[in-house]
């Protein structure tokens, strides 16, 4: 964090999304749906209004993985799996951060699947975009957990005889909070989307399936994917009827929703913030690293 005190620099009281675009020029392959998500990100960190040295940015391995790089927050790409517990640590570590955490859905659903059911139950504040594309692009195109049945890839050329992973299902399942889906065919809505999962106290998650355009299914492409997509509040969909999102996001194989599947409309407290109280209770002179050592000797 920089210290204000100290800083030549004047902080803005408002920040475009042109603030939170770092130099670095994305690598990823023309028309990769990667790029409307980081826009995305943009847009809803400038209407969030935090400075960028108050954002965290963590993520895993893999194409999407790149991101934090893009963005003027402080960025961390860790290891294959492993974003959500360093997220996590992060926030411990720095509860005013505002933490995002990305990656893509074989980081989020296979190597790091069993962090997933644990993030939501500790139910730190912070925000997890999974972007979703179905397959694993940085290694060439093999099978990932959310390839559907039947996928042919270039590793895999009988196509798949697995069925997928549901990423919706199994975060409602497991408690999330927040939850929704958004796809960068819809720059606008998805702005909002990460703007409101940010905007929610205690674990956010949206799925943003992002198409592979060099090794994904054709049907997945941005253009069908307008054609495709059917938003929520189009269908007067009630955002804290859990059951009937968990219905609805059964159908993450065959239909592409896209808006709040689930907002948790009495969020319960953070583990952050009963850390917090915890501290304040056991040693409220004490610094915060002292406070964090009482709590754990
Ligand atoms: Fe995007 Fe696929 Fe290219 Fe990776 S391989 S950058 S996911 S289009």
């Amino acid at each position: 964090m920089s210290d204000e005190a100290t800083c030549a620099c004047p902080i803005p009281d408002s920040y475009t999304a042109k603030d939170f675009r770092s130099t670095l020029k994305p690598i990823w392959c023309p028309g990769c749906g990667d790029y409307g998500v980081v826009s995305a990100v943009y847009r809803a960190l400038a209407n969030i209004g935090r400075p960028p040295h108050e954002i965290a940015f963590i993520s895993g391995i893999g194409c999407s993985s790149r991101i934090p790089g893009y963005t003027t927050a402080y960025g961390f790409n860790t290891v294959h799996g492993r974003a959500l517990p360093i997220a996590q640590g992060i926030k411990m570590a720095g509860p005013e951060l505002l933490v995002l955490v990305a990656g893509g859905d074989g980081d989020g659903f296979s190597i790091g699947g069993g962090h997933v059911p644990h993030a939501i139950r500790r139910n730190l504040d912070l925000t997890y975009l999974v972007m979703d594309n179905q397959i694993y692009g940085l290694t060439k195109g093999q099978l990932s957990p959310t390839s559907p049945r039947g996928t042919k890839t270039p590793s895999s050329l009988y196509g798949s005889i697995e069925d997928p992973v549901n990423p919706l299902l199994y975060v409602l399942a497991y408690g999330a909070g927040f939850v929704a889906q958004g796809v960068p065919a819809d720059m606008e809505g998805l702005a909002k989307l990460i703007e409101e999962a940010i905007r929610y106290p205690g674990f956010s998650f949206v799925n943003i399936q992002s198409p592979c355009v060099t090794y994904g299914d054709a049907e997945n492409q941005l253009k069908s994917q307008k054609a495709r997509m059917k938003k929520l509040s189009d269908l007067g969909h009630d955002q804290t009827n859990r059951i009937r999102a968990m219905e609805l996001a059964s159908e993450y194989s065959t239909s592409l929703y896209t808006g709040v599947f689930y907002k948790n409309p009495n969020p319960p407290a953070t583990y952050d913030s009963y850390i917090k109280n915890l501290q304040q209770e056991l040693a409220p002179q004490a610094k915060p690293l002292d406070r964090l050592l009482a709590l754990t000797t």
